[in-house]
């Protein structure tokens, strides 16, 4: 069905709509994470250099210390009052061990211009191993319009940070939700995208298969009659007419190939291709075509060196596998230079039947090695025109092959030449 075929289309389609989608969801979400969280301490670290002003004045009205013991024992809010020039402390609430050490460790990262915050990046941890990270501010002590001295304030933001996580976290969650929905609907809408072209292709396909059909009895009955006028002794012909009639033939057996392999890719989309059925004795098989060609290798001066196993048995279409022997082995012979050899292999793989042809012939470049499966796609057209090639063998192999569920590969035979390999499903004993 094209169904199937479009399917790796249908799924490419739904991963570049869904990686689109994600991409944007992961976008939105960290946008919006840095937007509240650069919300959330703009607003804290001007509310630290507010808070210093006003403990700056409960210190010179009443003596009042900016931090409650409490906060100072736990860490979550601390003080540190010097003179101006920094050189003597008025007042330290910085408390012991730890965290006091932590904030001299990172005494460069305070900030240094009065009525200004900054978080010090590293996280500081107390006796308990809890983490802390703190917020510094620094603002002026004025007394009567006088600089008494720095008041700096630290405050504890890892809630904060903890908080920001755990969101980040949820809305990560969401975003995978959203993903996955994404990866639904982009599969639901690739098929829909899809379905128009993969009907138009399937007309084309039934078309194709239909004009084949339609081609094939009229060039039957010209094959046989150029044949007849190719065979007709009787007959005086003139070298031009000889020459005539000998292309004739030539083309429509050319016609007729084509429109056979035409037809049989054309059912082979529609997924017509007769089903794999019966057991098919591949050992016999592969000698029987390996001593056919071996004859055709011979006559361009190639050795056909067949090395086949016995007891190679598979279910599959008999004439279709036949088929996929003739095109590997023909285009080894085809594409081989004279005096060389191919090696055909037939043997066990596992649980498989392994397939090799190995040629010394011109060889196919990496860039090649995947579109020689395309319909029509020849590497060098000339070339491959003046062997009699359509440029559908390999397609219909790869067809053959796909509809036993194998797998077909172009390797590089070494140092020169093309190996062709056929890995299929055997039967199990
Ligand atoms: P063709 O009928 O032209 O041989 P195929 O589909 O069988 O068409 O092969 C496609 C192209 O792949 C060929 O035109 C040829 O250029 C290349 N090719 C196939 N088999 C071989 C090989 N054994 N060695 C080198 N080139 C090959």
């Amino acid at each position: 069905m094209w169904n199937n075929l479009f399917e790796g289309l249908r799924r490419r389609m739904t991963c570049i709509y869904a990686g689109i989608f994600g991409l944007l969801i992961l976008l939105i979400v960290f946008a919006a994470y840095t937007f509240i969280w650069w919300n959330i301490l703009q607003h804290e670290k001007d509310d630290l250099v507010d808070q210093i002003y006003h403990e700056a004045e409960e210190w010179v009205d009443g003596g009042e210390e900016p931090c409650s013991a409490v906060s100072v024992r736990e860490g979550s809010m601390l003080a540190y009052f010097v003179t101006p020039d920094g050189k003597t402390v008025i007042l330290d609430q910085l408390g012991q061990g730890k965290i006091r050490e932590g904030l001299f460790k990172h005494r460069d990262y305070w900030p240094s211009k009065l009525d200004t915050a900054r978080m010090l990046n590293n996280r500081i941890f107390d006796e308990k191993g809890n983490a802390h990270r703190y917020l510094a501010a620094v603002a002026p002590v004025l007394n009567g319009g006088r600089v008494e001295g720095h008041l700096y304030m630290f405050k504890d933001m890892e809630f904060y940070y903890r908080a920001a996580f755990t969101t980040l976290f949820k809305l990560l969650c969401v975003a995978a939700l959203l993903f996955a929905l994404a990866c639904y609907f982009g599969y639901w809408l690739a098929g829909r995208n899809i379905q128009p072209i993969g009907k138009m292709y399937a007309r084309q396909m039934q078309f194709t298969a239909d004009a084949s059909h339609e081609m094939r009895t009229p060039l039957a009955v010209m094959a046989l009659a150029t044949e007849g006028l190719k065979e007709d002794e009787e007959s005086q012909y003139s070298d031009f007419a000889k020459e005539s009639i000998e292309m004739l033939c030539h083309e429509t057996q050319r016609m007729s190939r084509l429109t056979e392999n035409l037809m049989e890719l054309a059912r082979g989309d529609e997924g017509s291709l007769p089903e794999l059925r019966t057991e098919v004795d591949m050992s016999t098989l592969c000698k029987r075509v390996g001593a056919q060609l071996a004859l055709l290798a011979e006559q361009k001066g190639i050795a056909l060196r067949a090395q086949v196993d016995d007891n190679l048995q598979l279910l599959g279409d008999e004439a279709a596998l036949n088929r996929l022997l003739i095109i590997l082995l023909d285009n080894a012979i085809k594409y081989s230079l004279t005096n060389t050899a191919i090696d055909f292999i037939a043997t066990k793989s596992k649980n498989n039947l392994l397939l090799v042809v190995r040629d010394q012939g011109c060889g196919i470049s990496d860039e090649d090695k995947e579109k020689v499966f395309d319909r029509f796609y020849r590497v060098d057209k000339a070339r491959s025109r003046s062997q009699g090639g359509l440029g559908l063998g390999l397609s219909l192999a790869k067809t053959i092959v796909l509809q036993h569920h194998g797998e077909i590969k172009v390797l590089d035979n070494k140092p020169r030449g093309t190996i062709m390999q056929v890995l299929l499903s055997l039967n199990k004993d």
